[in-house]
């Protein structure tokens, strides 16, 4: 007889579990007992569930790194008990989430799900529950007894999106994730269709968990008319060893002369500046235009198609793990988990 997959529910809030303040008309988030409560269709799956709620519950956009750490080592803790893990969150951060867990999880061999939701789940119309019980099922699917996704992934309103490619793009719409670089790693319909030839393969090495970030980070996004004294207040602040630059199209900049001359100087006192595009499509093609050859002659490296939120937390991922300088600059243009294509 096969086992029963076994899996781990960790909730940390979000709308999906939130209820509305019958006098303020807020929505804050409530226990999970109840939110269990509200779908009883869960306790039909064939499945070994388990849950572990975080204590206070938070709306995404109150998420820090520490939350991370502490997620990444819930995972490691319960590894080998479950087959697959899906975690509640707001949708606000959930791709910030995702890229961070995806960077922190190495050589990672079990589904990590994350999902939530636009309605609240004790709402009639609410998106949650399709939400929560696909996740359920992609967490525990199996294939010749290998995770058919082991993936840090986003499932959101019938589609499955690698988690480091995806963004929230609609504050509206049940549909509110989407991966533009990227295909999508599943389709919820009848059947769950999986796309295998874009999931990652089971990774055989050992399984390790890196969960130092360091905040010494920041962006800078570009918009005509940028002042210098803007761009140096964020080059010059304490500490800084990373800038996300935001730039237009493929990777391009203003050629204002002051501008390439702050660049150069921030790239000269050993801070890494990566280009990232303004758009949630293509990549960053440095030297195609001439507002971008300007960028790449004072130091700018290239973030190719990452997502911005990929490209934050990875710059926090590897300057957390003690590379220097020159392996940050290595790493950060190398696809470390299918986050970018080079
Ligand atoms: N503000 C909520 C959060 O991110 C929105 C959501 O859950 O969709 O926690």
């Amino acid at each position: 007889m096969t086992k029963q997959p076994s899996i781990l529910i960790i909730y940390t809030g979000g709308t999906i579990g939130m209820v509305m303040d019958s006098v303020t008309g807020v929505l804050h988030p409530f226990n999970f007992e109840n939110l269990y409560d509200q779908i009883p269709e869960i306790q039909k799956f064939n499945y070994n569930i388990d849950n572990i709620s975080f204590d206070p519950l938070i709306d995404s956009s109150d998420m820090e790194p520490g939350i991370w750490k502490q997620l990444a080592e819930i995972i490691k803790d319960n590894y080998d008990n479950y087959d697959g893990f899906v975690i509640l969150h707001g949708s606000d951060t959930m791709s910030y989430t995702a890229s961070a867990l995806s960077f922190m999880l190495e050589n990672l061999s079990k589904p990590v799900v994350l999902t939530g939701s636009q309605l609240p789940i004790g709402m009639i119309r609410t998106d949650g529950k399709e939400n929560f019980i696909t996740a359920i099922e992609i967490a525990a699917a199996k294939k010749n007894g290998r995770a058919v996704v082991p993936e840090v992934c986003i499932y959101f309103e019938y589609q499955l999106y690698r988690g480091n490619r995806a963004h929230k793009y609609n504050a509206e719409y049940f549909e509110a994730f989407r991966s533009v670089n990227y295909p999508i790693l599943a389709q919820a319909g009848v059947e769950i269709k999986y796309n295998h030839q874009a999931i990652s393969k089971c990774d055989e090495k050992e399984f390790r968990v890196l969960t130092n970030m360091d905040l010494n980070v920041a962006s800078l996004k570009l918009f005509p008319g940028i002042q210098q004294p803007y761009v140096k207040s964020v080059f010059n602040a304490e500490g800084l060893k990373g800038v996300i630059l935001e730039t237009f199209g493929s990777g391009n900049a203003t050629t204002k002369q002051w501008f390439l001359k702050e660049l150069e100087d921030t790239v000269n006192r050993g801070i890494i500046i990566l280009n990232v595009t303004q758009c949630r499509g293509g990549a960053v093609k440095m030297g195609q235009y001439e507002t971008s050859t300007g960028l790449e002659k004072a130091g700018v490296i290239s973030g190719y198609d990452i997502t911005y939120e990929a490209a934050i937390t990875k710059m926090m991922y590897l300057f957390g793990n003690n590379h220097s300088t020159e392996s940050v600059k290595k790493y950060i243009q190398t696809p470390l988990r299918g986050e970018m294509t080079v």
